[in-house]
């Protein structure tokens, strides 16, 4: 009895002090889809993987393993490497860094502003890459609490400079395209509470325009739109004079081969391979790409109760970008190949459905 008084003085408390928000529903019908896409984030069990080892005459830096974090972290990492190169007693002129991803460009670029010259070396480049998949919100890595105190205080490092460097592309003159600060409403979820260290929440009550009223909170993140973002990086870093060699690396000796003795390898899963890294943990993405809404201009986020057994985890995300609105919904876990999954496409829509309905 008690706790039924307490909870119902809650429910009267919270609908005084939330705020009354008023929004337009996305509209996920089936003939706004404009198309699906899938990506592997490349997480690893330990986490990102940034550090110096020797091979023959080469000073080798690692930076990869970002998981579904490689935006969010990327100017992060460049810090931690610059500081790698300077304790180091490497005088390169010339660096080659492997890979053009998000990683790799955002390295490229800072060392490009350092003064040192810059050769890149990749099988794939911008626009056909996972860094152009990411949907685009602010995400720390999933569940740092595994991680050792050093790893937590790297993490939150990289967090705090990538932050203070991202800001720099909001406002009238952005550093890069594709950032913006933007209102995230989040439902039945603890993504608003948790804490990167900046964050901060408030309770809200929205009110979508097809009539379902929900409980949630609101918080104002940086959504990075991957494909707008990579591209300007791509061209910025060609631009600053990076030199960019098409080239796909089947072994170490082809690394060791290359003229420069300093190497960034920043090739994230091809670290397998090439590294024989044994710790990814591979996890698929589906997303789906309806048509762009002008009147959704804020990030939504439902979280789903999953089965603890089901290797699937299921949330909804919608992220409103100026060319295309993304339904993103599922991390598969475990899985390595790029192969749109139907079944999990209809599963994200049906989820996406129920929550927008008031059904879940
Ligand atoms: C569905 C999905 C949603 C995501 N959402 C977000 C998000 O909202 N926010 C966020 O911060 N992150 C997000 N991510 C994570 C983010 O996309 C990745 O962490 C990031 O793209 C990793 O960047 P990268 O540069 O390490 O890898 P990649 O972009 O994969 O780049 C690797 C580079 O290495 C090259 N390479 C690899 N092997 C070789 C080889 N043998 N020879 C030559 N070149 C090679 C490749 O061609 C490529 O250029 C998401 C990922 C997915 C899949």
């Amino acid at each position: 009895m008690f706790y039924k008084i307490a909870f119902f003085i809650l429910c009267v408390t919270s609908a005084f002090s939330a705020e009354h928000v008023y929004l337009h529903t996305p509209n996920i019908s089936r003939e706004n889809i404009i198309g699906t896409n899938v990506g592997i984030r490349p997480f690893r069990k330990t986490g990102v993987r940034i550090e110096a080892e020797y091979i023959q005459d080469k000073l080798i830096i690692h930076n990869y393993g970002y998981g579904g974090s490689g935006l969010t972290l990327s100017f992060g990492g460049v810090q931690e490497v610059l500081q790698i190169l300077e304790n180091s007693n490497a005088c390169p002129k010339t660096i080659a860094i492997l890979g053009a991803g998000v990683v790799g460009l955002t390295t490229a670029y800072d060392l490009l502003d350092k003064g040192y010259e810059i050769h890149i070396y990749s099988d794939e480049w911008s626009p056909n890459l996972t860094s152009n998949v990411a949907e685009g919100i602010w995400s720390p890595l999933l569940d740092p609490k595994d991680f050792s105190k050093e790893k937590k205080e790297i993490h939150l490092r990289m967090l705090k400079n990538s932050k203070s460097r991202f800001l720099k592309s909001v406002g009238d003159s952005p550093e890069f395209a594709g950032v913006q600060r933007i209102a995230l409403y989040s439902f039945k979820t603890k993504v608003s509470q948790e804490s990167d260290g900046v964050k901060q929440s408030e309770e809200i009550i929205a009110h979508f325009d097809n009539g379902v009223i929900k409980n949630g909170r609101r918080t104002y993140e940086l959504g990075i739109d991957g494909q707008l973002f990579m591209n300007d990086l791509n061209e910025k870093v060609k631009q600053k004079g990076a030199i960019l060699t098409q080239c796909h690396f089947t072994s170490l000796e082809d690394i060791l081969s290359l003229k420069e003795s300093v190497i960034i390898n920043c090739t994230s899963i091809g670290s397998v391979t090439l590294f024989n890294d044994q710790e990814f943990v591979p996890v698929r993405g589906q997303l789906i790409y309806f048509n762009h809404q002008k009147d959704i201009d804020y990030l939504y986020c439902h979280s789903i109760d999953n089965d603890p057994a089901s290797s699937n985890k299921f949330f909804v995300s919608i992220y409103p970008w100026s060319d295309r609105m993304i339904l993103a919904g599922v991390y598969e876990q475990n899985q390595d190949e790029l192969i749109i999954n139907q079944e999990m496409i209809e599963k994200i829509i049906k989820n996406a459905e129920e929550c927008l309905s008031g059904n879940l």
